[in-house]
């Protein structure tokens, strides 16, 4: 039997945010990714938060990024960590195409677990979870 890795039922996923990690949601929930800039030198900043880890600057541009990239570390996964049973999903740790310096934990789906690897190439998708949000996860693309 194949096995697919899937995405985490978005009913046991809530989320917490600030004024920090706002727009990184607000986007979401529109299908965008955006990643936040320094507005003073330009480095990335994931996760967002107020002082730039380069210059120190509390100036941020929130960019808009196209979402695809590369696996850089993943974990396979065989037991739902809410209920114990059997089911498959796949951590991974994603560089982005656009947002170079920074990393997206996430979790990659639509593939056969034993077939992910490092360095795979993969775009973003959305999973609804609770209370109207979307969390980004990943698929692998024919590139
Ligand atoms: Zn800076």
């Amino acid at each position: 039997m194949t096995v697919i890795a899937q995405a985490l039922p978005g009913d046991n996923i809530s989320i917490t945010m600030d004024n920090c990690t706002a727009p990184f949601w607000e986007a979401a929930r529109e299908h965008r990714l955006e990643v936040p800039k320094c507005g003073a030198c330009g480095t990335f900043r994931m996760p967002p938060r107020p002082y730039c880890p380069q210059c120190q600057s509390q100036e941020v541009e929130w960019t808009e990024i196209s979402g695809k990239g590369t696996v850089y570390s993943f974990a396979l996964c065989n037991r739902s960590p809410f209920t114990g049973e059997e089911f498959h999903y796949v951590p991974v740790v994603m560089d982005l195409d656009d947002a170079p310096g920074i990393r997206l934990v996430s979790n990659l789906v639509e593939v056969e677990p034993s077939a992910v690897s490092i360095g795979m190439r993969a775009e973003v998708a959305w999973n609804p979870i609770r209370d109207g949000w979307v969390l980004p996860i990943f698929r692998p693309t024919a590139e």
